[in-house]
């Protein structure tokens, strides 16, 4: 009898979230990260939008010959990860991925998603490990909606998912994706494996969290004026303003 009680109260708190227990998967720990785009190719990109709290929870990524002169073109996973998430969400976001990371902070492990918008293909599914540098998509304009570009987040809370309006949007969820990329493009940690956390997003909206999310996207500022990601076989930060 004790031993169907543990296994009643086992399989409980595997169940409620906010519990303690939660499911997880073996994955890759992250020896670094890397940006989504450029790291291969002739082809430069710029970031078109920064991330700002309370505002644009990202960053556009989008090539310097404009419109949709990038429509197509490879976007790679930032590094070694779960896809937790793989679907057209439609709305003003189309094809998205998401993607969960573990990595070592202090010697602490940490977890942080990926999040990848409007892409014209998706080439992972959910479920899946890839490593970083593993080409995930191609870059999308959702069907006209806008000029091509990727919409990039990293978020630090692996709960939002496709819920952005329940969460705040500033930095208690959010990275600034380029400050949290040139602060760890190498890692300890290499080879090694992580209790990644699974099935972390909410079934349905949660409350609403402030006034709603707009859901499309202005149009994209032209390319002048703002700094060029340019090709680089090592691609060095310090050779990037746009990544400090
Ligand atoms: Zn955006």
């Amino acid at each position: 009898m004790r031993l169907r009680a543990l296994l009643l109260l086992t399989a409980l708190l595997t169940v409620i979230p906010g519990m303690g227990a939660e499911e997880t998967v073996s994955a890759f720990m992250a020896d670094g990260f890397d940006p989504p785009l450029g790291l291969v190719g002739p082809k430069q990109y710029y970031r078109a939008r920064g991330f700002r709290p309370n505002g644009h929870l990202g960053e556009d990524w989008n090539g310097v010959g404009g419109g949709d002169t990038d429509l197509g073109d490879p976007v790679y996973n930032i590094a070694h990860g779960l896809v937790v998430f793989a679907r057209n969400y439609k709305l003003g976001w189309g094809n998205v991925v998401i993607i969960r990371h573990a990595y070592l902070e202090n010697g602490q492990t940490q977890f942080v998603d990926s999040l990848y918008g409007h892409l014209n293909e998706i080439l992972v599914q959910e479920g899946q490990q890839a490593a970083k540098g593993v080409k995930i998509g191609t870059i999308g304009n959702n069907r006209g909606m806008y000029d091509a570009h990727l919409h990039f987040e990293m978020r630090k809370n692996i709960r939002v998912g496709m819920f952005r309006s329940s969460f705040p949007r500033d930095y208690s969820i959010y990275w600034d994706p380029s400050e949290f990329i040139a602060a760890h493009r190498t890692l300890a940690g290499a080879g090694t494996t992580a209790a990644l956390p699974i099935n972390t997003f909410p079934a349905s909206a949660p409350p609403v969290v402030g006034a709603p999310m707009q859901q499309a996207e202005a149009p994209l500022v032209k390319p002048s004026a703002v700094p060029v990601l340019r090709r680089g076989g090592s691609f060095k930060i310090d050779r990037y303003d746009d990544l400090r």
